[in-house]
């Protein structure tokens, strides 16, 4: 497990009794999760998992955007074997759809899932953009607060993919709102995801980390077990109704998007497991589902 000061793409903070806080900080790569940054994520997760003087957690992004999704730049040469890996799932190198899918299953779903269920609170503060992995990321926390500039998209049915692996789309906005973000990739506001129920509540931007962390606060003044016991029944009603299978199927239809495109466009899996890097220069960070 990594420790806390071999961190180089999170940080882990403490701001308040009870709290901790979880901050993205690659603000130059507008927060774009690599397998660095997925993996620091998970071991900070795992250590206020593991502190039993942590109640709530809180996960947020270091300034100016809170998530730009996956990052296709690649990893330096790393690859999943290199980390820590979480899941079952092995043959990250193997080709075709095998690695493909071994590699999405452990870093974009299996993990997001893990985190989803981590048994204590966490509050989401999204501000800026949030596209793609960055949603799913805001989606597996139990709550979510937003500032009224976060605006939040999954634009990759640009790049020939049914959505982001963690496809939460129609049990957070709605089948027919998710289908409108799918079909067009334009992103709704703080206020449309507030008026949906993806939003906890919209605040000014300048007010956001104090407002989610008296939040954080008032809740981590609760018995932390009926609040995990409360967090378990809210997960379970809804795996009751499906969700999990549902996004197991999502998945599978990603994962038949992801061969398409090598069959039929030619473009190769890369080590950052979808599209060749964008050159040098293009602007914003490339980002994917
Ligand atoms: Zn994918």
């Amino acid at each position: 497990m990594l420790e806390e000061n071999d961190y180089e793409t999170v940080r882990y903070e403490s701001p308040a009794p009870g709290v901790a806080r979880v901050v993205m900080d690659r603000p130059d790569a507008r927060n774009a999760q690599n397998l660095q940054m997925t993996y620091e994520l998970d071991a900070a997760l795992q250590r206020a998992a593991d502190d039993d003087q942590v109640k709530v957690i809180v996960v947020a992004g270091g300034d100016p955007h809170f998530s730009s999704g996956h990052d296709l730049r690649g990893d330096h040469g790393k690859q999943v074997e290199d980390f820590p890996v979480v899941g079952m799932w092995r043959g990250f190198q193997e080709p075709g759809a095998e690695g493909l899918i071994s590699r999405e299953s452990e870093i974009y779903l299996r993990m997001y899932r893990r985190w989803r269920d981590i048994p204590k609170p966490t509050i989401a503060a999204v501000q800026g953009k949030c596209i793609a992995g960055g949603l799913a990321i805001a989606w597996v926390c139990d709550l979510i607060v937003a500032s009224e500039d976060a605006t939040f998209s999954d634009p990759v049915v640009d790049l020939g993919i049914s959505g982001v692996e963690y496809f939460g789309h129609p049990w957070e906005v709605g089948a027919r709102k998710a289908k409108e973000m799918l079909f067009t990739g334009e992103a709704i506001t703080a206020h449309d995801a507030h008026r949906l129920g993806m939003v906890n509540h919209v605040v000014p931007r300048d007010e956001l980390q104090a407002r989610v962390l008296e939040l954080a606060e008032r809740i981590a003044a609760r018995p932390l077990f009926a609040l995990k016991m409360s967090k378990q029944a809210v997960n379970q009603s809804q795996d009751a109704q499906g969700q999990w299978q549902a996004m197991e199927a999502a998945f599978s239809l990603h994962q038949l998007c992801h061969s398409h495109n090598v069959q039929v466009h030619k473009i190769p899996v890369n080590p950052a497991g979808l599209l060749p890097p964008k050159k040098k220069g293009s602007g914003a960070p490339p980002s994917k589902g």
